[in-house]
């Protein structure tokens, strides 16, 4: 079975479902997701359709590292 490939948008944090404001798609791009470190144990939350195609927003990232444990009840993953 085929997932309907529309329903993915880059844009969109797989988490907040807000934008994650990412410009790595841009070529010779400042974007910030260059220059911080995405932890590993969050990367691993994303679901599998969205992992390497949609990007997390910096402010996910910030309440993750922040508490864990309140995250993921706060996105119930
Ligand atoms: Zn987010």
């Amino acid at each position: 079975m085929r997932k309907c490939a529309s329903s993915i948008n880059p844009k969109i944090c797989p988490f907040c479902k807000k934008e994650n404001l990412c410009e790595a798609h841009i070529p010779n791009n400042n974007c910030w997701c260059n220059t911080i470190q995405v932890p590993k144990d969050l990367r691993v939350l994303i679901p599998q359709e969205l992992q390497m195609k949609a990007c997390i927003c910096q402010s996910c990232i910030l309440a993750f590292k922040e508490n864990k444990e309140e995250f993921i009840k706060e996105m119930s993953i």
